[in-house]
């Protein structure tokens, strides 16, 4: 409280200046016009806590470093450290200290929950339910700002065609209208109604733009598209963010078509700030404005400060380019004064917006930092998204739910009695100690059967030294839980893989276990789609679990018991073979497409556009899901047969629950535009409804379909619909549906 105290008073003495009264636009002018060119640059030089470090690192402590730059206006803001005590002591030295008394920002990766952690991004996706995803970012806002912080690194929207892409974990998956109504809860959940509320953050939509598309899935790699691949498939989760209101956006690490993104005057100007009228502060990634050397596209850092400051990248995260060279590039009359100053009005603008300037110590509540995070409530919340992330891949004869009639359970595997994994990729300031791991949670709910655990092999080495005593333990067991799939750093940033089969020896271990013929149920944690044939072939039982964060072990247990029944579904294509990718569901037909019908016996073979090997098809397509009841889906019906111009079409499908259980179905409708001036994809995704069915329920479930829905980026890049024949489907996931034909006569 004395600290309470003493900010409060600090708060009161220090600002007369400038008028509270007035507009931000006046107040920005006014501070403008006494800004040295170093403290305008300075506004533009975001820090991470640890200087020397290479990593984000977790700070707490006061670090003497930052306080000489602090006091001389050098540092806009500080990321990647948390306290609430810490940064206020920081912003007090910034507002107190340096000449023009301008507050901080305090940015971190908050990107699925601060303390009390979610799943993984890619595993809240496969819960297709916004509202628990606003919720998620939401909590995430709540904790992380009780700790000080006012700016998240996140949602990060970058669609993933390719599972080798470790980023995969941390975005929606493959589809750009999952993505893109995901994208804008995730910014509501953060930014709430008003950025100056001290529960709320600024969002930063990340990473501009294209970054998911990396050739062959490594991390950082080239990306070369068309304009209309772009624009249909990787701008609009970006669009949906900023619609949504994101305060900031993140340029990206690749070049695209020739050009480093941070660099890129047709992306960053053109789409973004001309088309879209975005008026934010872009920040860049991490280093990646001096990047551009290495891309061949800048001659040194001073050429490179002054690319990326005319393409609009407002904040040099950790180049140091701006602070080195901007001043001298404008003095030598190489780069306008009125660009740099647009920048450093944007930065300002975002301090204003989060109440900064007015209440600088309003995020550094000792009082909250203890009473909010990891509360009850948020924990709570952090169980439900989990359950709701699982996706149930197999069930064969029902094994799952577990009953009381299993008395004797055997949890194997690396990630069996594992803590350390359970929160996932980007979530440093998680303590793994307070994360439920599969084996604490199955025995809690597995009142009075036997729970033996014997971890089998781990996670990535190719020792068998602790096969036997796994097939032991299964021996004696009626039925194996194996816990299998990738640690915490096998995916996110830089950690793309070539093969994303199971790592290591998991996959002997399993193929041991399945010898000696005891029912097996396998949890596949990862944070990508991957290649699960065996398993499919020989497993009764698989559950997608991702990283699912703080409650993982008592959420997994949750479903196995069947006291939730999963109703997650897969926001991403999984893959026969690895390599099947890029593997996505909205493909385009290629001209080579004989079904079979051919003629000539084996002709198909030889003359379709495929594999010798491996089938075309995923071996779990995207929007797959299963659930321990099921559903049957009536012959869907259309409104009319034809529509024009600003016309409707009503979708109409019965869905009945025909099981035993109450549970959720994901009823998706999907759409083909059969000849475009571009040829369009054989499906999109164009709605979607979550809806929960008593055993026996039926309901009548209704989408409504407007022109907008058959609109695209036509051949002379205008967007818009154009007449001609459809095909509206309507199913349970993007492979199982029944279709209907109808026309759009004109527009
Ligand atoms: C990542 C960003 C992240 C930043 C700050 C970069 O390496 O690409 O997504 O926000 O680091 O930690």
């Amino acid at each position: 409280t004395s600290s309470i105290l003493l900010f409060s008073l600090t708060f009161f003495t220090s600002f007369s200046n400038p008028p509270k009264k007035e507009p931000i636009e006046k107040r920005i002018e006014d501070l403008l016009a006494k800004m040295t060119l170093e403290e305008k640059v300075g506004q533009l030089n975001f820090v991470v806590g640890d200087l020397f470090n290479t990593g984000p690192t977790v700070r707490t402590a006061p670090s003497d470093k930052f306080n000489e730059g602090i006091r001389q206006g050098k540092i806009t803001g500080i990321f990647n450290i948390h306290g609430a005590a810490y940064i206020g002591k920081l912003q007090k030295l910034a507002v107190k200290e340096s000449r023009l008394g301008i507050p901080l920002l305090i940015g971190a990766d908050i990107i699925h929950g601060f303390k009390t952690i979610f799943p993984i991004p890619l595993g809240e996706a496969a819960s297709w339910d916004l509202a628990a995803i606003e919720n998620g970012a939401r909590v995430a806002a709540l904790e992380s700002t009780a700790g000080g912080i006012n700016l998240t690194f996140a949602p990060m929207v970058d669609i993933s065609r390719d599972s080798r892409w470790g980023r995969t974990a941390e975005g929606a998956g493959e589809d750009p209208y999952l993505g893109s109504l995901i994208a804008a809860a995730r910014v509501k959940g953060f930014q709430g109604k008003d950025l100056a509320d001290p529960r709320t953050m600024a969002a930063c939509v990340k990473h501009f733009v294209a970054y998911g598309a990396a050739e062959a899935g490594r991390d950082y790699n080239t990306t070369d598209m068309s304009e209309h691949l772009l624009r249909e498939v990787y701008l609009p989760p970006f669009k949906a963010a900023l619609e949504a209101g994101s305060a900031t956006l993140m340029s990206a690490f690749n070049e695209l078509n020739g050009v480093p993104a941070t660099g890129n005057m047709f992306t960053m100007q053109q789409i973004l700030r001309k088309e879209w009228g975005f008026k934010g502060a872009v920040i860049s990634d991490w280093q990646n404005i001096t990047e551009m050397v290495n891309h061949g596209y800048s001659k040194d850092h001073a050429q490179a400060a002054a690319q990326a400051l005319k393409a609009g990248t407002d904040v040099d995260m950790m180049g140091e380019a701006y602070l080195n060279f901007v001043p001298q590039l404008v003095k030598s009359g190489q780069l306008e004064q009125s660009i740099l100053d647009e920048s450093v009005r944007r930065v300002l603008w975002l301090k204003f917006k989060l109440g900064l300037f007015d209440k600088p110590y309003q995020y550094s509540d000792t009082r909250r930092e203890k009473n909010e995070i990891r509360s009850r409530e948020n924990l709570a919340a952090a169980f439900d998204m989990a359950r709701k992330s699982m996706v149930l891949l197999k069930n064969q004869g029902n094994l799952l739910p577990l009953t009381a009639n299993v008395k004797r359970i055997a949890v194997i595997g690396p990630l069996g009695n594992n803590k350390a994994d359970m929160n996932g990729t980007w979530s440093f300031f998680g303590e793994e100690q307070h994360a439920v791991s599969f084996l604490e949670g199955i025995r809690k709910y597995a009142k009075g059967a036997e729970v033996t655990y014997a971890q089998g092999c781990d996670l990535y080495s190719n020792s068998t030294a602790l096969f036997t005593e796994a097939v032991a333990a299964a021996q004696k067991a009626d039925v194996v839980i194996m816990a299998l799939g990738e640690s915490a750093v096998m995916n996110g940033e830089g950690a793309s893989r070539a093969d994303i089969g199971l790592p290591g020896n998991q996959l002997d271990l399993v193929k041991e276990i399945h010898k000696t013929g005891k029912p097996m149920v396998a949890l596949v944690s990862s944070g990508r789609a991957l290649e699960l044939t065996w398993l499919d072939q020989n497993v009764p039982a698989i559950l997608a679990t991702w990283s699912l964060g703080s409650e993982a072990g008592n959420a997994v247990a949750s479903v196995l018991y069947g006291e939730y029944n999963p109703a997650g579904k897969l926001p991403l294509s999984f893959p026969r073979a690895v390599g099947q990718l890029p593997l996505y569901y909205n493909y385009k037909s290629t001209g080579r497409m004989y079904e079979g019908n051919h003629s000539e016996p084996g002709s198909e073979r030889v003359y379709k556009s495929r594999y010798r090997d491996v089938p075309n098809t995923p071996l779990y397509p995207f929007g797959y899901g299963l659930s321990y009841t099921t559903f049957s889906y009536g012959a869907p019906r259309l409104s009319k047969n034809s529509i024009s111009g600003n016309e409707s079409l009503t979708v109409t499908v019965e869905v009945t629950n025909t099981g035993k259980l109450t549970g959720e179905e994901v009823v998706q409708l999907y759409l083909r535009d059969l000849v475009g001036s571009t040829t369009r994809p054989v499906q999109q995704l164009k709605k979607f409804q979550k809806l929960s069915f008593a055993p026996g329920e039926k309901k009548t479930v209704t989408f409504t379909l407007t022109t907008d829905d058959l609109s695209f980026w036509r051949q002379d890049m205008t967007f818009g619909p154009e007449p001609g024949q459809f095909k509206v489907m309507v199913g349970g996931n993007s492979r199982d549906v029944q279709e209907l034909p109808f026309t759009l006569t004109s527009i």
